[in-house]
């Protein structure tokens, strides 16, 4: 694997090794939130009620190998058209590089440390709720606009 930071920034997605692939996701886990579209719009809005599968204070995925077995609508980012992508935050490494855009200085591959994502206020950590925790019909009480969302 290459130690050049532009590697990340020039190589496509699709070229990427399965190891490069999970590398590039900086764990900010607003994937994982449930989000509504205006059906006129199509604007998306995030919310801070997260799948019951996400540690809502480390921001991971409780069973990420299992993931799409125990959440049959868990997105599989890997098969997401570039369309499907704008479900994505503006600050995930795969949007970023579906979009051929650089990733931010902050992120982990650039920066050589997790902890610049974790000390990051965009980050959910502490700040979201697990789906079985709210009532679902009422996801629109539980719209925020994150930071880079
Ligand atoms: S939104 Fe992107 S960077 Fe954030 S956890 Fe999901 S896949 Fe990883």
């Amino acid at each position: 694997m290459s130690q050049d930071a532009n590697y990340w920034n020039k190589t496509p997605l699709s070229e990427l090794s399965q190891q490069e692939w999970e590398m590039l996701c900086d764990g900010c886990g607003k994937c994982c939130l449930h989000k509504l579209q205006d059906e006129d719009t199509e604007e998306v809005f995030y919310t801070r009620v997260a799948c019951h599968l996400l540690d809502v204070k480390s921001g991971r995925c409780g069973d990420y190998r299992e993931r799409f077995n125990r959440v049959p609508d868990c997105m599989d980012v890997g098969k997401m058209t570039p369309d499907q992508m704008k479900w994505l935050p503006a600050s995930c490494a795969y949007r970023l590089r579906s979009e051929n855009k650089e990733l931010p200085l902050w992120h982990p591959l650039i920066s050589g440390h997790v902890s610049s994502v974790r000390k990051d206020p965009r980050g959910i950590r502490g700040k979201v709720v697990s789906e079985s925790e709210v009532d679902l019909d009422a996801l629109e009480d539980y719209i925020v606009r994150w930071i880079d969302a």
